[in-house]
């Protein structure tokens, strides 16, 4: 057999009637890494931030000013974010931070943060397992948050939990969703993420609920979807968005971030595998392919584990392994 080099991108076959352009909101810095066994020391952080930004992501969520009991591999938020602002000016302010509470938002908010992300469940039992509160306290402990953080003139993003299905309860009906995510969006927040935190969605779910929101008046330019490959249906579910118009997505690099809730090393949608598919779609991105799979070649050899991507693992085979010399993470952080 011969050696070929693989083919670093696509052939281009556009579908007729998808946007234009799609916005990817990269995740990788903040639910990827917290998500993580190892804490990455906040210089790397730091780095990657950057790589990603100079990659073409428009939108980098750089951190999560959780308690750091929380979610201990961030607990470097301040430092992080200081950095990024003494590196890259102004641009660091429009950096999404995930804030939980009126103190997460006095932190963003002296830090000169402008972009900020709310973040609640669809179901019960996930709002008072990871939020210590029902679905009507929820709304309670954001209200003040959104409304603050409008008034001082921030955009706000919600994300919504559980969307497509709940570990502990099943099935969630599309019906429940709408409401969640109504109610979070006449709070403020300008668009809301659905997310798909167990992986569980297939393309005709994500149809019927991106459906179900248009018919309470939310169209697709005020939703965005986080999929999660848990179960290999991501990509499936990209393209059912954006065949119901939906053109802003989540994903993390390298699929960092693994599932929390399954025993799976697959979370969130790889950026790369979304590109791949971009490309040949046809549809704009913005988004430098080989940069990106350098980063997150970088980045797996540094946690010691293969990415998850199989676009990674096909554009870098052996990447685990270091080629280029990675971050230094320690292992003192328990899992997220
Ligand atoms: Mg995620």
């Amino acid at each position: 057999m011969n050696e070929r080099a693989p083919q670093s991108l696509p052939a281009v076959h556009p579908e007729p009637g998808l946007p234009a352009r799609v916005r990817i909101w990269e995740v990788g810095p903040r639910d990827g890494l917290q998500n993580e066994a190892g804490f990455v020391p906040t210089p790397a952080k730091a780095a990657f931030v950057r790589r990603l930004l100079d990659a073409g992501l428009p939108v980098v969520e750089a951190t999560s000013l959780v308690h750091p009991r929380w979610v201990p591999q961030l607990a470097d938020a301040e430092d992080l974010l200081a950095g990024l602002r003494d590196d890259l000016g102004e641009r660091a302010r429009d950096l999404p931070v995930l804030v939980p509470n009126e103190r997460g938002l006095e932190r963003a908010l002296a830090l000169g943060a402008r972009h900020l992300a709310v973040f609640g469940s669809a179901t019960e039992t996930f709002a008072r397992r990871n939020l210590n509160r029902g679905l009507d306290e929820q709304y309670a402990m954001f209200a003040p948050v959104v409304a603050r953080a409008t008034d001082a003139g921030c955009r706000v993003r919600a994300y919504l939990s559980m969307c497509f299905g709940d570990p502990w309860e099943g099935a969630v009906p599309l019906a429940q969703v709408v409401e969640a995510g109504l109610r979070l969006l006449d709070l403020g927040a300008e668009e809301l993420s659905l997310g798909d935190t167990i992986g569980v969605a297939t393309p005709g779910h994500v149809t019927a609920l991106v459906a179900a929101f248009g018919d309470a008046g939310v169209g697709p330019d005020r939703l965005a979807l986080h999929l999660h490959d848990t179960y290999g249906q991501a990509l499936a579910g990209v393209l059912a968005g954006l065949r119901a118009g939906v053109s802003t997505f989540d994903t993390s690099a390298g699929g960092l971030g693994g599932c929390p809730y399954a025993r799976s090393a697959t979370g969130n949608l790889a950026t790369e595998d979304l590109v791949w598919m971009l490309t040949g779609l046809g549809v704009e991105h913005g988004v430098d392919l080989d940069a990106l799979v350098a980063t997150s070649a970088w980045m797996a050899g540094a946690l010691g584990r293969p990415s998850p991507s199989a676009v990674v693992r096909a554009l870098a085979p052996g990447h685990e392994a270091g080629q280029e010399a990675g971050p230094e993470v320690g292992s003192g952080a328990d899992g997220g």
